[in-house]
């Protein structure tokens, strides 16, 4: 197999959809061997099946609950047994699917799944993959943040306290091992269509053409267009790219507008 990533091994968590399984597809095509870890058992096997028969590189799946650190353990020794040590880590692994409500007002364990999923689990698998990359003086980490890890917006406090740790998490690691040919980066995507949010679309959760009319190029993103990105930050020869976080939002961030609605206005408390 040719390719820049050619001898590599690539592990994606949230691999079986999304953003995670368009981010796999595009490693496998650099040539990496891919590790891919995702929720559910069957899916994760399928996936591996299918991207091995697409792509003509190794694919192993292992399922894992991100934010259960023994799993997270059990999952990275299964992978790296089966294909070698890992060069690539991109933490896919995610919630979509919040309340939008005040904080106060849900119950606060979807506070801390929020965290344990996107905080936790991008950090453990971070920890368990630094050892090797150093001891190969290269490594690729890239986290998903949010365009809500740059920016908020109200009834969301889980989403958006994970998606700014998510880019804290990514400049300290980036420091830390900027001496070591690992780079650590973010993407913050916008509206994305992917199956989780398609969903909500159908129902009638999401609205999508107010998202689209929000977002300057006028329409949602595809996985793929964030998944180039990565790839992007993945290359060998982007070694001089560490601590970015780079937004994929068709320019949502660059736009001033009042978003949500937040309240009527009382001009007596003086806030
Ligand atoms: P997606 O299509 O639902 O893919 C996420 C995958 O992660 C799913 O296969 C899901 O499994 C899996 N997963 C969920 N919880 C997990 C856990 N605890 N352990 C292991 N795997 C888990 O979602 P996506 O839209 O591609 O999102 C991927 C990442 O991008 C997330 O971090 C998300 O916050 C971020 N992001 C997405 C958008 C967007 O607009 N789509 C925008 C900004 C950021 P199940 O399906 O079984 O739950």
């Amino acid at each position: 197999m040719t390719g820049t990533l050619a001898g590599r091994v690539a592990l994606v968590t949230g691999a079986a959809s999304g953003i995670g399984l368009a981010t796999a597809r595009a490693l496998g095509a650099m040539g990496a061997a891919l590790a891919l870890v995702d929720l559910d058992e069957a899916k994760t096997a399928e996936t591996a099946a299918r991207l091995e028969r697409e792509l003509g590189v190794p694919c192993r799946g292992a399922a894992c609950d991100v934010a259960d650190p023994e799993a997270c353990a059990r999952a990275h020794a299964t992978l790296v047994d089966a294909l070698g040590p890992v060069s690539v880590l991109v933490s896919c692994a995610g919630i979509n699917a919040q309340q939008v409500k005040p904080l106060h007002e849900q119950p606060f364990d979807l506070f801390e799944r929020m965290i344990a999923i996107h905080v936790h689990g991008s950090a453990r698998m971070a920890a368990l993959c630094i050892p090797a990359m150093r001891a190969q003086r290269f490594g690729r980490i890239v986290h998903i943040s949010s365009i809500l890890g740059l920016m908020a917006l109200p009834w969301r406090a889980g989403y958006t306290t994970a998606k700014h740790a998510l880019v804290g998490l990514t400049r300290a690691l980036a420091l830390e091992n900027a001496r070591f040919g690992i780079t650590v980066n973010a993407v913050a995507p916008g509206y994305i269509l992917t199956p989780v949010l398609e969903e909500r679309i159908r129902q009638g959760i999401l609205d999508y053409e107010r998202y689209a009319e929000r977002t300057p190029v006028g329409r949602w993103g595809r996985p793929e267009e964030v998944a180039r990105v990565i790839a992007f930050l993945c290359e060998p020869a982007s070694s001089f790219v560490t601590g970015a976080v780079w937004p994929v939002d068709g320019g949502w961030t660059m736009r001033g507008d009042p978003g949500d609605d937040l309240g009527p206005r009382e001009e007596r408390t003086g806030g």
